[in-house]
């Protein structure tokens, strides 16, 4: 197990050196982000040993049951998944330190009254749905922008930039055009300008797709099948959840 474990991260470590190299880009600009969903503690620790020490959940549910495995080991916790507002408070309570699927007004306001009370600041991505999938959570490209200037008014959230799920297609072209829109958007919200509001982080590509995201400029890459083995569950049980019954 642990050898596999290690062995995939080599992998996944050259695949991205060489999209680095590729596209004339430093391979320390780009960070990976082991995604953990359905990866039991004893996997994880692995990862976290050697030096791998960021790592996301999609839901509150499993965050908290690997919470207190994880906790004495130094790490980094993110959180990708759909957030509903009454599971902030569990966010905060385990160590989250940034949020990239921030998506919506409601959600924003409520994440900044939770932190004016505990007196703490924390970082957000705004996720971009750039596939045009129903199935997928973020808000609409052209909506994107203005979405950060709201946001950026509160002054609890410390908005780094961008994150979206490529299109799913064996086609690269048209999944490189997902990323695109997200970088495009990145230079267009830099340009306004916006106080509060840094855009350095571009959070996308996954197992299948990092190349390519790097190519366009990706900052965080999300993996996780490449890393731990193929997932139980659709990604859909993730994706999907929450937005037809909300
Ligand atoms: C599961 C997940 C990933 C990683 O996907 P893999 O294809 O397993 O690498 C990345 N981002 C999000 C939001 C995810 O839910």
């Amino acid at each position: 197990m642990k050898e596999d474990i290690l062995h995939n991260l080599a992998v996944i470590n050259e695949r991205i050196k060489k999209a680095c190299e590729q596209s004339g880009r430093n391979t320390d600009d780009v960070k990976l982000l082991l995604a953990t969903k359905t990866v039991p503690p004893d996997r994880i620790k692995i990862t976290l040993e050697n030096g791998y020490t960021l790592i996301a959940e999609n839901k509150v549910q499993e965050l908290k049951e690997k919470y207190e495995d994880l906790k004495g080991i130094p790490h980094e916790s993110h959180f990708i998944g759909h957030l509903q507002t009454n599971k902030i408070k569990d966010i905060l309570k385990y160590d989250v330190t940034c949020v990239q699927s921030l998506d919506r007004l409601e959600l924003a306001e409520k994440i900044h009254q939770r932190l004016l009370a505990e007196n703490r600041t924390m970082d957000v991505l705004i996720q971009v749905n750039t596939s045009n999938e129903e199935s997928k959570f973020g808000v609409n490209p052209d909506q994107a922008t203005e979405l950060t200037r709201k946001i950026s008014n509160y002054s609890t959230l410390k908005i780094k930039g961008l994150m979206t799920i490529g299109l799913f297609s064996a086609e690269t072209e048209k999944v490189r055009a997902c990323f695109k829109i997200l970088r495009n958007l990145q230079q267009d919200i830099i340009r306004e300008n916006i106080p509060n509001v840094e855009m350095k982080e571009l959070s996308m590509g996954m197992s299948g797709d990092l190349e390519t995201a790097i190519e366009e400029g990706a900052t965080i890459v999300r993996v996780g099948t490449a890393v731990f083995g193929a997932r139980i569950y659709p990604d859909s049980y993730y994706w999907d959840e929450g937005k037809t019954n909300k």
